[in-house]
């Protein structure tokens, strides 16, 4: 606030101080140099923390690892696909996603997304019959229809593989996101809702899943035992297995467990600060802030909306910059250089095919960070700019 009472620019891209209980268990690693998350016979912060993390979701079994991407790999190679087998994920997502296909050895086939940032239903239909498996990206907590992705999966016999990364505490139907496939993995990397710099999660209530990822994850000679619940499927695939060594460390677990049950007031705030600046972004004309699908409740941290009509490229750069100027960034996925959203700029998949409605999308969708500790005068202060912004170039 600056001295005459008026909102400054909040900064959108500033974290929020950790739990101070961090600290004490933090000092006490540093003094005790125990690191390492399987050197202590039991209770090391990081077991604690998948036990503290399964129960959040109601998962019967989660696997801390060093980040998301890390997550999505091992619950590829979980699943024990032929090298080169197709895994479709949505065009719309970021490139960790693909990345983490390729790393499996296996073929990501791009789907069409919608202007509403969700699987187009038609096309991943039309594609399912080429896949092995099913990677769904819960881009920016959007999720898409997940009661028709499992229905047509489950038909086929294609496991599907949840990327939550940013969609920690979003519900579908009731349901935790990330529980509803054959396994889930979030990321806790800073600009997530839980932020330990890096770090990442996966939950199945799979046995077999968990204790192939957990033994590929880094859980060498007889580590497994550290694992609650699954001894006969880790006694049986020890050795036989690659070792990755993916695995996370006490010191991302101490900073991460104090912030668990920050979660739900994270998920409420985030949800009511969503609300207040969609409905005014609604009232604008050349704006439009698609909806949820009815099974979704939200748990957003940033916003997304599309411009509404007739809108130039030079327009919505003019429309960048006109917020840039007022303190506030808002990025269009598709004209900012090289984003790793755009899937065209994915030139390690070789020929990257078109896609041309998510391209569409793409260029035309805003995405601002709208971080839960933003007060009611910030997010009057972000929406006004925005709506300002557009003012300015459509007059
Ligand atoms: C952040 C993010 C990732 C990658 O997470 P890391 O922990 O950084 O590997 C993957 N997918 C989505 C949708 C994300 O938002």
């Amino acid at each position: 606030m600056a001295p005459d009472g008026q909102v400054l620019a909040p900064n959108l891209h500033e974290s929020e101080s950790i739990p101070e209980a961090a600290r004490a268990e933090i000092d006490r690693l540093l003094s005790s140099g125990d690191l390492f998350r399987y050197t202590a016979p039991s209770d090391a912060p990081v077991a604690l923390l998948e036990k503290e993390f399964a129960e959040l979701l109601g998962a019967r079994f989660a696997l801390a690892v060093s980040s998301c991407s890390a997550a999505l790999f091992l619950c590829l190679k979980a699943l024990d696909l032929p090298k080169g087998a197709k895994v479709l994920i949505p065009a719309f997502t970021f490139a960790a996603v693909p990345s983490s296909v390729v790393h499996a050895e296996c073929e990501p086939v791009l789907v069409e997304v919608g202007a509403n940032y969700r699987v187009d239903m038609a096309d991943f239909a039309a594609k399912l019959p080429q896949a092995s498996a099913v990677l769904i990206s819960h881009m920016r907590g959007h999720t898409s229809d997940m009661d028709a992705i499992m229905a047509l999966c489950d038909a086929a016999g294609v496991p599907v593989i949840e990327d939550a990364a940013h969609s920690l505490g979003t519900l579908w139907s009731g349901r935790q996101i990330g529980t509803i496939g054959k396994a889930g993995c979030f990321s806790f990397q800073s600009y997530k809702l839980v932020n330990a710099g890096e770090g990442g999660i996966m939950v199945t209530d799979d046995p077999e899943i968990a204790a192939r990822a957990i033994i590929m994850s880094g859980a060498y000679e007889e580590n497994w035992k550290k694992h609650p619940g699954l001894s006969n499927s880790c006694a049986h695939w020890q050795n036989k297995l690659p070792l990755y060594n993916l695995r996370m460390q006490n010191l991302s677990a101490a900073v991460i467990r104090p912030q668990l049950p920050l979660v739900a007031d994270r998920v409420t705030k985030g949800r009511a600060n969503y609300d207040h600046v969609a409905a005014q972004l609604n009232d604008c004309p050349h704006l439009v802030v698609p909806p949820a699908l009815p099974g979704e409740e939200r748990a957003p941290d940033s916003i997304q909306f599309n411009l509404k009509g007739e809108w130039s490229d030079d327009e919505a750069r003019a429309l960048q910059a006109a917020a840039k100027a007022r303190g506030v960034t808002v990025q269009v996925f598709g004209l900012s250089d090289g984003n790793a959203r755009a899937f065209w700029n994915w030139q390690f998949l070789g020929d990257v095919p078109e896609l041309p409605q998510t391209r569409a999308m793409l260029m035309r969708a805003c995405d601002v960070r709208l971080p839960t500790r933003l007060s009611q005068a910030e997010l009057d202060f972000v929406a006004g700019v925005i709506l300002d912004a557009v003012a300015e170039v459509k007059g």
